[in-house]
């Protein structure tokens, strides 16, 4: 059994009260490894290390960071073949998916937030003639950074790297269910020659070793990626201490499509979006509002498109679905699924669970339709491969739909009129949106959502700015100040 250890001050340390937690395999219960669990001490000690190492950190000429995240994203190169297997084997991720896009990702990321924090710039203000006004960006501190198990290295890399590349130090709480990668992440900072303390990566329970990140003095800000009720208690705490969270949170994504779409493409995106990664994903389409005249076309060559995806093993390379997470998010599809069916939805694809699966986490493609935008199947984020349709009769319902609804991360309209996609986007009340595509995320492109979905910025440009202070600084170039008194207290 592989032995996994933290990155606390530049080592590979255990916990100081020697803790560890187990890490299953979702698809028949296996043990994959044993993860350190660390518990409050650790989370000082991360925090101690992290303070030591920000003023050299903060002092190092921002090529000399670029270049360090480079040689991270080379090292991560080299482990390629490892890391894609130690992803799909501790979250259920099938190995086609972890080795075309997670681990790729990862080092891709780097790279890109190397340079763009090479080639960002600061603002100069024509406040006043006399003056030389600017903008400078300085770093926050010490962040810490609490992540999510369904894109386990990535999304951790999506904030490491721009928090690193703005001189910030790093407190870093990867899920417990899928830590290893992330472990992984701190072997390779040390070959890399990341300096001392300006990474730590430390594993434990949300609520002792998450809440201790949060809530710990030395921290300066939480970007937190998770659950939307886990969002709300981490701001609840750093409420009292005016603190600033960086939230990305759930979502209910719509996809809609009008009259107009093109079939065939819509289907591919439909297909594709809502059942990559298992539905796992919080950009993943949940509900679909498709209009009256493409419904019966579209609906019938989804639900036989969606009949044809592999799902099993996620180590045979064939496999395009895997098993969720852990059992409990099986046993929580399940409970929405007999719900819905309860409530009067109509099953269109349910696909019965083959033997060979019953002991893993897995929930098989399924799509229903539903009659009433409120139902808890049109609403609540279930985070499998299980999606509801309404039949709408024009873009204006579809609109109306998307609304209504807690949630705001993402959406995407399907049409060939893309003046009338533009006008549809233009009134979805989300943060990320597409037309003719769902599910597009590249480094360059900014990920994030609305009302309970969060608010920050994930990649792009804008990620920046989550990691910075803006100091506004203004220079008087003139003999006095400029003051209303000037006359009354000249000297
Ligand atoms: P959770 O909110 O349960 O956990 C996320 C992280 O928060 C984990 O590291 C967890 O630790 C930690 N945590 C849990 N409780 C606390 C606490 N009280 N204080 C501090 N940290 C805590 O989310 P999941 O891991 O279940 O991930 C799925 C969720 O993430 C979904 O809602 C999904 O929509 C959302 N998500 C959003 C994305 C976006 O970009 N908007 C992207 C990806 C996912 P531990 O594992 O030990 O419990």
């Amino acid at each position: 059994m592989p032995e996994y250890k933290m990155l606390i001050g530049g080592k590979l340390v255990s916990p100081v009260l020697g803790g560890t937690m187990d890490v299953i395999n979702p698809h028949d219960g296996s043990l994959v490894a044993v993860a350190p669990k660390a518990s409050r001490e650790d989370v000082d000690l991360a925090v101690a290390a992290a303070t030591s190492a920000k003023a050299a950190w903060r002092k190092t000429y921002i090529g000399d960071r670029a270049g360090l995240l480079n040689k991270l994203a080379a090292v991560i190169r080299e482990h390629e073949q490892e890391l894609y297997s130690i992803e799909s084997q501790q979250y259920g991720g099938p190995i086609m998916k972890t080795s075309k896009f997670d681990i790729p990702f990862a080092p891709a990321e780097f790279e890109f937030i190397a340079g763009l924090g090479r080639a960002q710039t600061g603002l100069t203000i024509s406040a006043d003639p006399d003056a030389r006004v600017m903008t400078v960006k300085e770093p926050l501190g010490v962040v810490g950074l609490i992540t999510p198990w369904n894109f386990p290295l990535v999304t951790a890399v999506s904030k490491v790297a721009p928090a690193l590349i703005m001189g910030n130090t790093v407190v870093l709480k990867p899920a417990s269910c899928a830590p290893l990668t992330c472990l992984k992440l701190g072997e390779y900072a040390i070959e890399a020659g990341l300096p001392a303390g300006v990474l730590n990566i430390i594993t434990g329970p949300g609520a002792e070793v998450g809440e201790a990140i949060v809530t710990h003095p030395g921290v300066a800000k939480i970007n937190f990626t998770g659950d939307s009720a886990t969002g709300k208690r981490i701001m609840s705490l750093c409420a009292p201490l005016v603190k600033p969270v960086a939230s990305e949170l759930g979502g209910k994504n719509a996809f809609i499509v009008l009259d107009d779409a093109d079939v065939n493409a819509a289907v591919e995106g439909a297909v594709y979006a809502s059942f990559f990664n298992s539905g796992q994903n919080c950009g993943s389409p949940a509900r679909f509002y498709v209009q009256s005249g493409i419904y019966d076309e579209f609906v019938s060559r989804f639900v036989a498109s969606a009949d044809k995806i592999v799902v099993g093993n996620p180590a045979d390379p064939n496999t395009m679905m895997g098993p969720l997470a852990y059992m409990k998010c099986r046993e929580n599809a399940d409970k929405f699924v007999a719900e819905a069916k309860a409530g009067g939805a109509k099953v269109l694809l349910e696909r019965p669970l083959p033997a060979e699966l019953q002991k893993g986490a897995y929930v098989m493609p399924t799509i229903l339709e539903l009659y009433d935008n409120r139902a808890p199947l049109m609403q609540e984020e279930i985070f499998a491969p299980v999606v509801g349709i309404m039949k709408v009769e024009n873009a204006e319902q579809a609109i109306e739909y998307t609304n209504d609804n807690k949630y705001g991360l993402c959406a995407s309209c399907w049409t060939e009129n893309y003046r009338k996609g533009m006008l549809v986007i233009e009134q979805l009340d989300v943060g990320t949106t597409w037309i003719n595509q769902h599910l597009a995320i590249v480094p360059e492109t900014p990920w994030g959502g609305r009302k309970e979905s969060g608010w920050t910025k994930e990649n792009s440009v804008l990620v920046l700015d989550e990691y910075c202070y803006h100091k506004h600084v203004w220079i008087n170039m003139a003999d006095s100040p400029n003051t209303f008194w000037h006359d009354q207290i000249k000297l």
